[in-house]
């Protein structure tokens, strides 16, 4: 996997424990999309990681901006679903239960 590209003001080592916080366990959107990836942690810098769509869904950014959130719902990516082996002939779990 290759590193993230990203220009970031502050704390690295706080930064990247407080994403840690609060992605990990978790499924992340896109910005405003309502899809929700899988998590995969993608390498920073020093050794430090940040949370990434396990799809890789496109997106630019730390994550500080609120480009990422992170979120309960089970995984709805497609993508995401295939790369953990999971079921993705049945229709798109739904995010609210009906
Ligand atoms: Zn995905």
């Amino acid at each position: 996997m290759s590193a993230l590209l990203v220009s970031f003001q502050g704390d690295p080592e706080a930064f990247a424990a407080s994403q840690r916080r609060l992605f990990e366990g978790h499924r992340l959107h896109v910005g405003n999309s309502r899809i929700a990836h899988a998590v995969a942690w993608a390498p920073w810098i020093n050794g430090l990681t940040l949370p990434v769509p396990l799809c890789r869904q496109g997106w630019s950014g730390t994550g500080a901006s609120g480009e990422l959130l992170p979120t309960r719902f089970p995984v709805t990516c497609r993508r995401c679903r295939r790369l953990r082996g999971e079921d993705t002939d049945t229709e798109q779990p739904a995010l609210f239960a009906l």
